[in-house]
């Protein structure tokens, strides 16, 4: 705490990881000897730059970029691009630093890192947003490349921006290196099913542990925060496996439609339209709309996938979800339940999938998009997504491989952090003191 004071989210994401590596320091007391933790919580290095960018009316604005390159002992710094006026260096650490642990557990090449803007693309015009990435661009391109950093989209980023960057780095590298960054478009190097692989991910992996239990979506009733990208794919895999999902949010607030959303209107609204969630009421009276994002998990639900932020489940929630008898729980998001939170569905048997686990679906076919640009071929939309199932399946398996092994039997929390944590640990031990 007091060598990273004002990071509360970075804290905590450091406490959650390390708690559960006990079993495993006491097994293996080299991890100690090593100093493996003391070197996985200091970055290798962290970049933070000025964005100067001039709006419609003429006005220079100034944002702050960060690039955030935690460990690359198992590959290239890889972790998306956060544009969200809340970003700052805690958020981007503790995103960072989880990502070194998810990209581990999927069993692809790929090492830890993050980065992003306090730049805020609500209300911007299309051409001010492409000022600001290019100015993002221009500084970040010093520190990336295909087999060094290769950023990727998350909140505020999407096909859009990266598609701007990808343009700005070209024209100031004077290459044309597809696998500098993922989530392209399709026509230019993006893979087939990236758009949909972090929703689509968490409910395979939900599924995975719903199988476990003899349970299904089936005929289950879901609640889903968010309305982004990871929300909207969540929803529609999961009403394809049979689930009535009833709610969605934004950050003004959520709507609750009995009957089951109708997902062509919350596409249209979020997608197209760029339109506040509140809007759906409109087309659909028998829905209602709530201001305040919290009151969703008031919600009775089989099934709750947060896929909106950092911290949207607290101890009320959960306590909340709990007596209405919720049975799973699957992070979408990042961190989006507190330690309280987590610890009321654990003490309480509540199946629970840790976004790190859950929503690495993401940054595996990043991954994915990475290998076909080297190789220079597309696969199909079908060969992506069975590796995708693939992959989440594995990282159920070890996830709970582990959690039996270090005993704590499907605890995925444990199970998750400890699978991440060895191959990583195993490297840096291999790789010596760098
Ligand atoms: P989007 O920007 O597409 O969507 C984010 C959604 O969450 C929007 O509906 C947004 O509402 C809502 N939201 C954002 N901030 C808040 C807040 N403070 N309170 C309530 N709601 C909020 O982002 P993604 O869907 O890409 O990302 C969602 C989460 O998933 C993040 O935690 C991200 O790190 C994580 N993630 C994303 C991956 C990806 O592939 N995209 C991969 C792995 C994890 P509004 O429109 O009002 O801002």
């Amino acid at each position: 705490e007091k060598r990273n004071p004002n990071e509360p989210e970075f804290l905590q994401a450091v406490n959650e990881v390390f708690n559960s590596l006990v079993p495993v320091l006491v097994k293996n007391p080299t991890y100690i000897v090593q100093g493996i933790l003391e070197r996985l919580v200091e970055p290798d290095r962290t970049i933070t730059f000025r964005v100067p960018w001039v709006d419609d009316e003429g006005k220079v604005k100034v944002n702050r970029g960060y690039r955030i390159q935690f460990n690359n002992v198992i590959g290239p710094y890889k972790g998306g691009l956060r544009f969200h006026p809340s970003v700052n260096a805690s958020i981007i650490k503790f995103l960072g630093f989880e990502q070194i642990f998810k990209n581990s557990l999927t069993g692809q090449p790929i090492g830890g890192g993050k980065g992003g803007s306090d730049f805020d693309p609500k209300g911007k015009s299309d051409v001010e947003i492409m000022r600001f990435c290019q100015s993002f661009m221009t500084e970040l391109t010093n520190y990336i490349g295909p087999n060094k950093d290769v950023p990727a989209g998350d909140i505020g980023v999407g096909a859009k921006e990266i598609g701007y960057m990808f343009g700005q780095y070209k024209k100031l590298r004077g290459v044309f290196e597809a696998g500098v960054l993922t989530g392209k478009a399709i026509g230019y190097g993006g893979s087939l099913g990236r758009t949909e692989a972090t929703g689509y991910g968490t409910v395979y992996f939900v599924e995975e542990m719903l199988k476990d239990k003899g349970l299904s979506f089936d005929e289950s009733t879901v609640v889903v925060s968010g309305s982004g990208n990871v929300s909207i794919y969540a929803m529609e895999k999961a009403m394809e496996l049979g689930a009535k999902v009833v709610a969605c949010s934004d950050s003004s607030g959520y709507i609750y439609h009995p009957n089951g959303i109708n997902l062509s209107t919350v596409k249209q609204l979020k997608e197209i339209d760029n339109k506040r969630i509140y809007e759906y009421v409109l087309e659909h009276p028998d829905a209602v709309f709530v201001e305040g994002c919290s009151g969703i998990w008031s919600i009775p639900c089989d099934i709750a996938l947060p896929c909106a932020t950092q911290n949207e489940l607290d101890i009320e929630a959960a306590e909340t979800l709990l007596s209405n008898g919720v049975k799973a729980v699957g992070e979408g998001a990042n961190m989006p339940s507190t330690q309280e939170a987590i610890d009321i569905f654990i003490d309480h048997k509540v199946l629970f999938g840790p976004g790190k686990a859950t929503n690495a679906g993401g940054v595996s076919v990043s991954s994915l998009e990475m290998a076909q640009n080297s190789s220079r071929l597309a696969w199909t939309r079908e060969e992506v997504d069975a590796k995708l199932q693939g992959i989440m399946k594995e990282i159920y398996r070890v996830s709970m491989k582990a959690s039996e092994e270090y005993g704590a039997p499907g605890n995925l929390v444990v199970g998750a952090n400890i699978a991440g944590f060895v191959k990583v640990a195993d490297a840096m031990i291999a790789q010596g003191v760098i």
